[in-house]
């Protein structure tokens, strides 16, 4: 069994395992370049999204994830914020509700408590949704949460169950001895440990290469807004017609046509995955306008603001003039295949990386980790899940779906 050991990177995976190794009774420390959750994690709007997931592994890794989702409710220090309110997608034509029915007869045969749901009652859930809505698929298996907090509580709990955790602190590289781990090398000195873990997202890539691995994982930079606290309230996570585009599960449907779904003016290289969604602060998050630059800032820029600006304004009429308190990007990693890297890929090396919904299957991985660092088997099949499967690279300014 290993004793000591350095996690590389505080997103969700890293946080998690972090708290689930040091509660396992391991010797945990983790470093972090930035700040807990800075790459993705911090970011992300919160779904706990069943509803587009795959039957099979995606959705097996989603439900499992939103268990323990619900288990570390009642067990984190302090808390965070979760919402089991469900989620909806909702169309605006007859032609749109054609396939969204269609999609709704095929999630219920996979398991899903899905229906669809009419106009009327999408307005009630979603009160600024535009007037013209015709119905949604709900998805009551679908939650929210604040994934900021969630971070926080799992550092809480990781520390007090004695991990160490640095922030602003980079690791420069994976320190071996006969072949095996023997720690990481940072801007602050040695740490020295018998397993690491890399959790880097998506800049895992560029780390393993510098050990000789070749890893690919690619990033999708993702913009968004938050406006102030509003007098409304929407319980639900909530999608537009125009995210149907991001999933094979709509584009297989015989049913499904691209020119229904394109209406938006779309320039840049961006391209807009409409979601929306409301905190237990009043707060409204808003995005995504997507694309794939070589480099992430986790900075907004004009084009996207403007993209979501047009989309957002068109999809929630009432919302136009009200103010806008944040606006930012976060870098998601993604793999060829859309699934995650958890696997060790030398002695005492592990990687957990490129989750491209990481807010449940995050979770899982950590586990996983966990039981791959206690040499027990994993808690969950990560057969497909290897590093030496053949992935293909990811070229930037290739657009994904999954
Ligand atoms: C805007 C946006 C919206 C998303 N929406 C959702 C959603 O609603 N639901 C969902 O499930 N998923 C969503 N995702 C994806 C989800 O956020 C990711 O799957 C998940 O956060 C990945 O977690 P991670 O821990 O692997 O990576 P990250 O959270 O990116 O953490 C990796 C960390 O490693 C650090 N790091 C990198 N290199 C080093 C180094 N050399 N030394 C030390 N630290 C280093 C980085 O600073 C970073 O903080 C979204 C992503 C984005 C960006």
């Amino acid at each position: 069994m290993k004793r000591d050991v350095v996690i590389v990177g505080g997103g969700i995976v890293g946080c998690a395992t972090a708290y689930f190794a040091a509660q396992a009774g391991l010797n945990v420390t983790l470093v972090e370049r930035e700040t807990l959750g800075y790459g993705a994690s911090s970011r992300n709007p919160g779904f706990l999204w069943l509803h587009c997931r795959s039957a099979g592994f995606d959705l097996d890794i989603s439900r499992a994830g939103r268990a323990i989702c619900g288990r570390l409710l009642d067990e984190l220090p302090g808390g965070f914020e979760f919402r089991p309110a469900g989620g909806l997608m909702y169309f605006t034509t007859p032609g749109e509700g054609a396939v969204f029915e269609e999609f709704v007869a095929s999630r219920r045969r996979d398991g899903l408590d899905m229906e669809l749901i009419d106009g009327g009652e999408v307005r009630r859930l979603v009160p600024p949704v535009r007037e013209d809505v015709l119905g949604a698929s709900y998805c009551s298996e679908d939650a929210q949460i604040v994934t900021a907090s969630l971070i926080a509580a799992l550092a809480r709990g990781a520390r007090a169950e004695g991990a160490t955790i640095h922030e602003g602190v980079a690791v420069e590289r994976l320190l071996t001895s006969s072949g095996a781990a023997a720690g990481v090398e940072t801007e602050i000195g040695r740490i020295s440990a018998d397993a690491v873990v890399v959790t880097t997202g998506a800049w895992t890539t560029g780390f393993m290469a510098a050990e000789g691995l070749n890893i690919p994982i690619g990033g999708e930079r993702l913009q968004l807004v938050k406006t102030p606290p509003q007098p409304f309230r929407i319980e639900p996570l909530v999608y537009g017609p125009l995210a149907t585009r991001q999933y094979a599960l709509f584009r297989d449907l015989p049913s499904w046509d691209p020119s229904l779904f394109r209406y938006e003016r779309e320039g840049n290289g961006l391209t807009l995955l409409p979601l929306l969604v409301q905190q237990a602060s009043g707060e409204v998050v808003m995005g995504c306008a997507t694309d794939y630059p070589d480099e992430i800032d986790p900075v907004a820029t004009l084009g996207g603001l403007s993209l979501l600006a047009n989309g957002m304004g068109r999809e929630y009429p009432s919302l136009a003039n009200v103010p806008i308190t944040a606006a930012w990007a976060g870098a998601l990693p993604f793999t060829s295949d859309q699934k995650p890297v958890i696997d060790e890929v030398g002695p005492g090396v592990f990687v957990g990386a490129g989750h491209a919904f990481g807010n449940t299957a995050g979770l899982v991985t950590a586990e996983v980790l966990t039981d791959l660092l206690l040499r027990r088997p994993p808690s969950f099949e990560i057969e497909e899940c290897r590093a030496d499967r053949p992935l293909e690279a990811i070229e930037a300014g290739v657009a994904t779906h999954w």
